[in-house]
């Protein structure tokens, strides 16, 4: 009994040892499979990752290049930004010497010329404004007096100022055409023969014909004299005269004519400032200095 319980045992456990031996055989054959399996998934994506490593460089690339395009367009957009902007200043420019030209060109020359014995006016020049003065500024308010019409406020806003500050300034003469001024002169030759050209121009280089010229009294004085010097309207006039754009023309000590302390003429308010500021007079200036001015003798 003993030995055939021995026996089935021993055949049993034989049987059990082959059915555990091949049942692991099963599995690990089943586990290098799955190793194989994991094995070749690895293998396929570190292949995907490396395809996917590249195609990233590529984009970097590409990306890079688009960069560096975007840096050209910038450059290329700031270059024409540039040129615009000097074509818009070169513009600028270009229209502001055409302004600066048609107002040049809209101003009377003569305004500003030396005159006496260097320049003269044709008889047939006439100022392009003439405007008639209100009587309450002439000696004689009845005379019937004319001066240029873009000048003419200036001469106006002049006397009310004076007159605010209790100076009377009366208008003895103002515009003097070419014909007139010939009967001035002869009546002056007629008086005081050729010592007439020390005070009175000849026609044609009197600045009375320009229309921008005055001659000024008081209601005391009541004519043109070299007393004015010591009245409180002459004062004035050195004082103020040329805040309104009138500076005296012959001053004492002048080198043209004979002083005339009355006869003011207008050059426009920042060329008699200059004046006032260096101390000089409107005929110690050269035409090209004086010429300089013209552009802006009406402005204010
Ligand atoms: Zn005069």
């Amino acid at each position: 009994m003993i030995v055939i319980f021995i026996v089935l045992l021993t055949i049993g456990g034989f049987g059990c040892g082959t059915f555990f031996y091949f049942d692991s055989m099963e599995k690990n054959k089943l586990l290098e499979e799955e190793v194989s399996l994991l094995n070749r998934t690895l293998i396929h994506t570190k292949e995907l990752l490396f395809r996917l490593q590249t195609n990233n460089v590529d984009l970097t690339d590409m990306l890079e290049g688009e960069r560096n395009t975007n840096q050209d367009l910038s450059k290329n957009l700031q270059v024409e930004q540039e040129k615009n902007t000097m074509f818009q200043s070169q513009i600028q420019n270009i229209s502001g010497v055409v302004g600066t030209l048609q107002k040049l060109s809209q101003t009377d020359e003569e305004l500003l010329k030396k005159y006496s014995k260097v320049y003269f006016l044709s008889e047939n020049y006439i100022p392009s404004k003439l405007s008639r003065i209100d009587g309450q500024y002439l000696l004689n308010s009845s005379a019937e007096l004319y001066f240029h019409g873009d000048v003419l406020p200036f001469l106006s806003v002049m006397i009310s100022e004076a007159k605010s500050s209790n100076v009377d300034l009366k208008i003895v003469s103002a515009y003097r055409s070419f014909d007139d001024q010939i009967s001035v002169k002869t009546g002056y030759k007629t008086l005081y023969g050729s010592g007439a050209n020390q005070f009175s121009a000849d026609q044609g280089y009197s600045e009375h014909q320009l229309g921008t010229t005055i001659d000024f009294t008081n209601p005391t004085l009541k004519k043109l004299v070299t007393d004015f010097e010591n009245k409180p309207e002459y004062k004035w006039l050195t004082e103020n005269a040329y805040r309104y754009g009138f500076v005296l023309s012959y001053p004492k000590g002048n080198s043209y004519y004979q002083y005339e302390p009355w006869h003011w003429r207008f050059v426009g308010i920042s060329l008699a400032k200059k004046l006032r500021d260096e101390k000089k007079n409107f005929y110690d200036l050269t035409q090209r200095e004086i010429d300089a001015y013209l552009i802006s003798v009406f402005d204010r």
